[in-house]
């Protein structure tokens, strides 16, 4: 493991057993739970509305992160309490026409707030593994112009990583806004480049922050000043937000292109690792540049069941991924796997051997 990597450990409690969740929850650091924990201390020092104002500064400095990882200013970052939020907010200001064009494999969630609010979908040409065809995209974009394109860059549900900036650009040529959900692309993937109108994501996820906040950062006009007021005045935990400014510091003190190398060299550590586990299936290929690996279990396996045993017997968390993260591409639930840069060869191993047990002892 890189110097840097084992520092990213031991930044952090000791895990109580594998972690390889980060997808669903990282682990956050020592720093970032005491920032939030001080920041709780000081409001019961000095009244909550006056520890805000002196939070003021690393708020401000948690959106500026958030903003430059995502090609946006500090001014186009607002808080929310994680990515569907962000979504919502969107979508209910929504300024042009209720259509959207989206992959096979968008999360299940996100579609239901795309009908929620009204928008008709239709989707985008993908290959056989489900990665988009961006020329055949363009091609399909000129024909019949959606009044915006969403994009989930890397999905819940699979570790395919889109073509994301060759999209934008087409989507730029027919001058249809894009909306990108990097609740699993950002902290993961380079995020600056997408060139597209809207990003939004969770803290919770790959960039190892508190629960309940995200951010979504947004071309000025496409949140109304009414909704941006409302934002203004919700009751919020500024601990979280002070918690997720101090995690966005770290990852960018990490570096954001090491730890994408980095994730990816995990992503290919992992799936070697399993690739020769007896009636499990890897999805992703070997080098995909994600850590988000997935496995279809044999027949008569339920990845729910294993996911539960894993965590009873052996003290291994991994995700069981149902149908419905992406109910337009999945046809069967999965095991997903998403250790963070410090997994170690010996804690993929463990996984891989209490995969072999659980399975042949069901
Ligand atoms: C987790 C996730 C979301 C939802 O994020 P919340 O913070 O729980 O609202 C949306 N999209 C994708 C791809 C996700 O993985």
């Amino acid at each position: 493991m890189p110097e840097w990597a084992a520092a990213w450990r031991a930044a952090r409690p000791v895990a109580a057993g594998v972690h390889l969740d980060s997808a669903a929850c990282s682990r956050q650091s020592f720093a970032v739970i005491e920032a939030a924990a001080a920041h709780a201390r000081h409001e019961a020092e000095v009244g909550g509305y006056v520890a805000a104002q002196a939070a003021a500064p690393v708020l401000e400095a948690g959106r500026a992160a958030a903003g430059a990882l995502t090609g946006f200013g500090a001014a186009d970052v607002v808080f929310t309490t994680g990515s569907s939020h962000g979504l919502d907010l969107l979508l209910g200001d929504w300024p042009g026409e209720r259509t959207v064009a989206c992959i096979p494999g968008e999360y299940g969630p996100n579609l239901f707030a795309l009908a929620r609010h009204g928008f008709g979908v239709t989707p985008l040409p993908v290959d056989g593994s489900g990665r988009l065809d961006p020329d055949e995209a363009a091609r399909a974009l000129a024909q019949d112009r959606p009044g915006l394109v969403h994009l989930t860059p890397l999905g819940s549900h699979r570790g395919t990583v889109q073509p994301v900036a060759a999209l934008a650009a087409a989507c730029r040529e027919y001058e249809v806004p894009v909306v990108v959900d990097a609740a699993q692309a950002f902290a993961h993937l380079d995020c600056t480049d997408f060139g597209a109108d809207a990003v939004y994501t969770s803290s919770r996820k790959w960039t190892a922050g508190p629960r309940g906040v995200g951010m979504l950062a947004v071309r000025p006009g496409l949140l109304s000043e009414q909704t941006l007021a409302g934002l203004a005045n919700a009751e919020v935990n500024v601990a979280a937000q002070v918690g997720f400014s101090l995690a966005l510091g770290e990852y960018v003190a990490a570096g954001p292109q090491r730890v994408a190398s980095r994730l990816a060299d995990v992503g290919a550590m992992t799936r070697t690792v399993l690739a020769n586990l007896a009636g499990w299936l890897v999805v992703e290929p070997v080098d995909e540049p994600s850590a988000i690996t997935t496995l279809l279990p044999p027949d008569g396996v339920d990845p729910e069941h294993v996911r539960a045993r894993l965590i009873t017997e052996r003290g291994i968390v991994t995700t069981h991924a149902g149908v419905a993260r992406a109910p337009r591409e999945m046809t069967r639930p999965a095991l997903r796997v998403s250790p963070h840069v410090d997994v170690t060869d010996d804690e993929l191993g463990l996984l891989a051997e209490a995969l072999a047990t659980v399975t042949t002892s069901v």
